[in-house]
This record gives structure tokens, sequence and C-alpha cells, in this order.
């Protein structure tokens, strides 16, 4: 039985190692230097375990036996990217965990052509001058937020030849009628937006460069928290500018907008209610109501949309959530909202509206702050322009959300023939997708789900096998079954998730 400084003794030092053959072998192609750290990491580690008594003689030359694999595996983990591709299997479409939009395969081939290389994101290449980054989006956006954009709301269908009705169906608090036709179904002649980090910076910029020393009134039915510590009342405190709140919780009446109108008010707030219901007895003014009183009063309307799609949803089946064209065309002056949710774009935050109102967001200086590099300029202009071009296929939260439930369907049984085994069950359940994300909470699409049972192991020892198997697969748990919906993974994604489940179900 040998003593603890013994054991230390036997051990190697990183000069030794380095000059063992196949750690200087691995240091001819990782480097000395990488490959000195990952030899000190392993000899620390080991010198550890001897000292709280886990190595005794045999134990560590078991170890040293097989030092040169243990720098190498060291050596991965460090040198291994932290940041890596999941596959989704939860059938959450925009998962907040996961990255929320996967971009289109456009945007980063844009993002590859322009940031690996130099551009003109902020040079006008005719006049020879300084330009504004805004100019390569700002011109896309107003083609889609343009009058004859109609058919946006309604794509895939002719176009209507009178302009769509533009109050919010299918939401009690939108279904009021507009309150005068003349201002529906116009929209503003002159729409421009300007991009920051997130739509919680949207946000801000918006309420800090309209209202900073004033009152902005808010329905006590819309002060939100959305995940990762968004809230509408911390960012209005932050923005400077003043909380009004009012009515109650399920209930409020533009009424109560118009008696809080003071000199103080700068700005009229209404905030999606991205993740949440409020059902029974509940009022909310429409957005036609909040229009007139906004106009007759003469303060602008801030519309947070949270997801803001600039696709019809209610080709998908989805009736209550607003679009960005909605809302502009029925009269608010400015919405925000987020560039990978519903957009399906890179994360961004969108403030669209009217251009005297976006002029001074643009010449605050929080917007220098707030701004977005060339990378998510790239990759949104990529994403939008799929969207001038009606190709909507080619974004894929767009092409998860049109996918039939035949397709998955087809999909889930291929896939349960090839795991079907002694030790997995697989069987087939009527399942539903979720927009996720902080959009529509109720929304969810009709899907097949792949319902998983393993005869050693239990759902959640499957689940968290999967998470840790390569590429990780992340799929829900429900009523000691592992789920699976392919409406999240792609087709391609397939074969390799076939793999990784029967190896996960065979060790
Ligand atoms: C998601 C959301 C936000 C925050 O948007 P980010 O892009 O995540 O910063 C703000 N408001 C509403 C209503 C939202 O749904």
């Amino acid at each position: 039985m040998k003593t603890q400084p013994e054991l230390y003794r036997e051990l190697p030092s990183v000069d030794d190692l380095l000059h063992s053959s196949a750690i200087a072998e691995l240091a001819m192609q990782e480097g000395q230097t990488a490959v000195a750290d990952a030899c000190r990491a392993v000899l620390s580690r080991l010198r550890g375990e001897i000292g709280e008594g886990y190595l005794d003689s045999d134990k560590l030359k078991l170890a040293l036996s097989d030092i040169s694999n243990a720098v190498r595996q060291e050596l991965t983990r460090v040198l291994g990217y932290s940041l890596r591709p999941v596959i989704n299997a939860t059938g959450v479409i925009l998962h907040t965990n996961l990255g929320r939009a996967p971009i289109a395969q456009s945007a980063f081939e844009h993002i590859r052509e322009t940031a690996g290389a130099y551009s003109n994101l902020e040079f006008d290449i005719e006049a020879g001058e300084r330009g504004k980054r805004d100019v390569h989006v700002d011109r896309l956006f107003r083609k889609l937020l343009s009058e004859d954009s109609a058919e946006l709301r309604s794509a895939g269908q002719p176009r209507a030849a009178v302009p769509t009705p533009t109050a919010h169906t299918g939401e009690g608090a939108h279904s009021t009628p507009p309150a005068s036709s003349a201002a529906q179904g116009r929209l503003r002649t002159s729409t421009s937006t300007i991009v920051v980090n997130n739509n919680a910076a949207a946000v801000l910029l918006a309420l800090n460069t309209l209202a900073e020393g004033g009152e902005v009134i808010v329905s006590r039915g819309e002060l939100v928290e959305i995940g990762g510590s968004f809230r509408i009342p911390d960012v209005m405190s932050k923005s400077g500018a003043v909380l009004r709140e009012v009515g109650t919780t399920n209930r409020t009446r533009v009424s109560d907008y118009e008696k809080a109108i003071n000199d103080r008010t700068r700005l009229l707030l209404r905030v999606h209610r991205s993740n949440f219901e409020i059902t029974g007895f509940t009022e909310q003014p429409s957005v036609a109501e909040l229009v007139a009183l906004a106009r007759k009063r003469n303060v602008p309307l801030l519309e947070d949309l949270g997801s803001g799609a600039l696709f019809d949803l209610a080709q998908v089946g989805i009736q209550n959530e607003p679009g960005v064209l909605d809302s502009l065309r029925g009269g608010v002056d400015v919405v925000t909202y987020s560039g990978d949710k519903l957009l399906g774009g890179p994360q961004a935050g969108l403030i669209s509206g009217r251009e005297d109102l976006v002029k001074k967001m643009r010449s605050n200086s929080l917007f220098r702050a707030l701004r977005v590099d060339k990378l998510i300029y790239a990759a949104l202009e990529a994403t939008l322009l799929a969207y001038v071009k009606r190709d909507y296929n080619a974004v894929p939260t767009l092409r998860m959300m049109q996918t039939p439930k035949a397709d998955i369907t087809r999909r889930a049984e291929a896939l349960a023939k090839s795991i079907q085994s002694q030790k997995l069950r697989a069987e087939l359940l009527d399942g539903e997708s979720l927009l996720g994300g902080g959009s529509a909470p109720s929304s969810t699409l009709p899907t097949t789900v792949l319902a998983l049972t393993c005869y050693s192991l239990s759902a959640n020892e499957l689940a968290a096998r999967l998470r840790v198997s390569d590429p990780p697969v992340i799929a829900r748990v429900e009523e000691g079954k592992v789920l699976l919906d392919l409406r999240t993974v792609f087709p391609e994604q397939d074969k390799v998730l076939t793999q990784v489940l029967v190896n996960a179900a065979a060790v």
C-alpha cells in the first residue's frame, strides 16, 4: 500500500507527457500550448483524486496507462464548441431555449457573402459617401408594409379587389367594428422601420424617445412579463417614462384611457398578451377605438406586438395573432415586434410606423447603443426578401407551420418502423404542436407524435440519454412516454434522429 506522497511521485510531469509519442503527435496537430494545458488539467484532476483518496496504486496505474486518451478528451472538451446544433423534437416551433427561429438558408448564405468580406453596410456606392445601415432593410419593409401588400395577409389567394378588413378577427377584444372605415384599409403613405437588438430594446427605445419625462397610459390587463425578465413596468421606468395604469386586470374600457389623459400624457401603449390569456368576464378596447382616441387627443399610439407576424396565420388556422399590417393599417402609429419570433429571422427588434416618430428614434443616442451588426442586417434582408418573393417555404418557421399533419404522420410512421425493436416500442398518437416564443398562447397545430417506451429505461432516463446524444435530441416527456413531434425536426434530420434513437435504446 503506497502512501499519498508516493502516489503523487508516480505522476509524470507535463514535459514527460509532451515527450510521449501519442501526446507529441497530438501536439503536432492541435498545438503545443493547448495540449500542454490539457495535460496540466488531466494531471491536476489525478492529483485531486489522489488527495481525496479515490486512487490507490492499481487504479492510478490504470489511469496512467490511458492518460493520452484522457488528454485527448480534455482537448475535445476545451476546443470543441459549446454552442451546438440540437434536434428540436418538442414540437414548439419558436422554442425560446433552443434559439427561437432557425434562420433561412439564404440568410446565412447572405451572412457568409457579406460578413466574411467588406460590404456597403454604411456606404452609398453611387454617391461614394457615407450611407445609413437602415436602408438595406427599410426598402423591403416599405414594400411589405405598403398598401398593396394586402395580399401578404392572404398570401396564395387571389388578391382582394377591396382592401381586406383590418379588424383583428377571432378575438373578442378585437372584434369591435372599426371606428371609421375611412381610416381603415388605408396605410399611411410613409411607414419606416428601424432595427435594434431585440423587441425589448425596441420598446425601450420607443418609450424613451416618445415619452421620457412624461406619462404613458397602459391597461392593467397588459402589464405583462415575457420570459427572460422583460416586464413592462420595469422597461417603462428604465425608459424614463412614468407608467399610468388604467382599468383592471380583466376589464379596461376606452373611457378609462380617456379619463387618464392629461397634459403630461405622451403616449398610449397597447401590449399584446403574448403568453397568457384572460378569459371570463373581460373587456379590452379594440385597436380601432384606441386609434380613434389617440387621434382625437393627439397622442401617439404605440403597440408592442411581441411576435408581429408578417404572414397571414389564418392560413394555417391560427386566428388570434395580430399581424403587423393589421395594426399599421388600423392606424396604430408605431408597432414594435421581434425578428426571431413569427417573422422567422434573426434576433432583432423592429420598430415600424410613422416616419416622423421613427426618425426621432433613429436620432436618439440610445439607438446607437442598441443598433445591430451587419450579420443581422444580412440575415434580415434575406428573410424579408423571401417574403417579398412570397417564397414562404424558404423561411423554416413558416415552412414548419405550413407542414400538413399528413406529412408528419408519414415521417413518424417511417421512423417508428425503423426504430421498433425488442427494447423500444414506438406508437403514433394525435398531438398538438405549439407556435411558442410568445405568440398566441393557445395557438396549436394538429400533429402526430411518436410516443416511445423503452423496456429497460424510464421515460425520464430515455429523454436524458437523448439529450446527451450527439447531436442532442430534445423531447417532451408525458405520462411515462417520451414524445417526439417531427414538425420541428427538419426532414433531413430524420436519418440521424433514427440513429440516435436506436443507439440510446441499445446501451
Ligand atoms: C417576446 C416579447 C417581447 C420581448 O421580445 P424580445 O425580442 O425577446 O426582446 C416584448 N413584448 C412582447 C409582447 C413579447 O411577446
